[in-house]
């Protein structure tokens, strides 16, 4: 969309109905469009609009369901949410052929999420590596303390681990990791508040500056691991094991067709991560940076052939997902508020008055919003 001027003065302060006759206005669209996009599907215009900065509008993509998937022993149907042809046919295909040899069996390293928190200008990093780790009590009741409602789920501070990073222009940085467990979340607002909660204090102690103090994406303490059985006969014969085994070793060993041979499995993974509301840039994020933790970008999946002469395969990869929440927080207090009492079951007007009561508190939090909920209704 080109227009004459992209410098468009008050637009957030419009409606979402009000900005899209603007868009039209400005970019010289054509007037039909504004029903088009006027049609929010099933997701709510006030949602849309309370969950990023300038909606005009929403985009369905279609939820399709694989079937024919055992997990762990149980029949599950998976939703998966894709614009691509051919995806959940394949992932129905591979799942009928393996049902017969036990399905998918699964296991998870747990729910562990990695903030860091990033220090520089000290002269002594090791010194101050050892005046962090002295103050991991410390740490831990400021991490808990972030957030109460996590650690009554079962969540909260785990460990603290340190590392010195030699910078080109920075010279020492020391590098400190909160490992927290975010349980039922994705847990990057809270694992970035506690960063946030913790800095201060660390620039206290080593006498250096904090600058980034966020998660880290590459989520390797919260990895999702899935392996099965194809016997010959239900993939078609030796030949097809022995292609697909070919191919593997091809990927595993050329970064450019890896990063094929990985853009198929986040073909399945992200329309589940999708379909799930889930954020499928941290994931694929984290699974990229995971395959090329060995220093060289590599397979996410791993094929061999058993005694039997089966064809088996696995994978591992980073899973930060979450079944609770979901909003951004950085930089946009305001809005992840909004979120934050939707999630508490704000509706209408309340959710403008609940979200600026969490601003002005400067606490955003699902059991402060039900609070003030509870109060707004009297
Ligand atoms: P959130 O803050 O919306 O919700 C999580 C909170 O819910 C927890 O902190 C806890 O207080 C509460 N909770 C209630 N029941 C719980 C339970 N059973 N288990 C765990 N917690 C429970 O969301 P979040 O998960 O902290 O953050 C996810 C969002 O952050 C995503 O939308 C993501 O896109 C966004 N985000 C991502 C990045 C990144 O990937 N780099 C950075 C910033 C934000």
């Amino acid at each position: 969309m080109s227009t004459q001027n992209s410098r468009i003065s008050g637009f957030h302060n419009l409606s979402m109905r009000e900005r899209l006759g603007k868009v039209i206005e400005v970019a010289g669209l054509n007037p039909d469009v504004a029903e088009h996009m006027g049609n929010t599907g099933n997701l709510d215009s006030e949602i849309a609009d309370s969950m990023i900065e300038n909606a005009i509008g929403t985009m369905n993509i279609p939820i399709g369901v694989a079937t024919n998937m055992m997990v762990d022993q149980q029949d599950t149907l998976i939703p998966m949410a894709t614009e691509e042809s051919s995806v959940v046919a394949a992932v129905c295909n591979a799942a009928r052929q393996c049902r017969d040899s036990g399905g998918f069996i699964t296991s998870m390293s747990g729910s562990l999420m990695i903030a860091q928190i990033q220090l520089v200008d000290v002269p002594n990093p090791e010194f101050a590596c050892l005046q962090i780790l002295e103050h991991k009590a410390d740490i831990k009741q400021v991490c808990d303390e972030t957030d109460p409602v996590l650690l009554k789920h079962g969540g909260g501070f785990r460990d603290v681990e340190v590392r010195v990073l030699e910078g080109r222009h920075t010279g020492a940085m020391v590098i400190t990791h909160l490992i927290v467990d975010t349980r039922d979340a994705m847990g990057a607002n809270a694992v970035n508040s506690m960063a946030e909660a913790v800095a201060p204090l660390i620039a206290e102690w080593t006498r250096g500056r904090t600058y980034l103090r966020i998660l880290s994406n590459l989520a390797d303490r919260r990895l999702a691991r899935a392996r099965a059985t194809w016997t010959l006969d239900a993939i078609g014969g030796e030949s097809v094991r022995d292609g697909i085994l070919a191919a593997y070793e091809f990927a595993d060993i050329d970064p450019y067709r890896a990063a094929t041979h990985n853009k198929g499995i986040m073909n399945g993974v992200s329309a589940v991560v999708l379909a799930t509301g889930n954020d499928t840039r941290a994931v694929e994020a984290g699974a990229h940076a995971y395959a090329a933790q060995t220093g060289r970008y590599r397979s996410l999946s791993h094929w061999e052939a058993d005694r039997d002469g089966n064809l088996t395969g696995m994978i591992e990869i980073p899973m930060p997902v979450g079944l609770i929440g979901g909003a951004t927080q950085k930089g946009h207090m305001a809005l992840h508020a909004k979120n934050i009492a939707l999630m508490a079951g704000a509706l209408g007007a309340e959710i403008e008055a609940v979200a600026k009561d969490l601003v002005r508190l400067g606490k955003v939090r699902v059991d402060i919003a039900e609070e003030l909920l509870s109060k707004l209704r009297g």
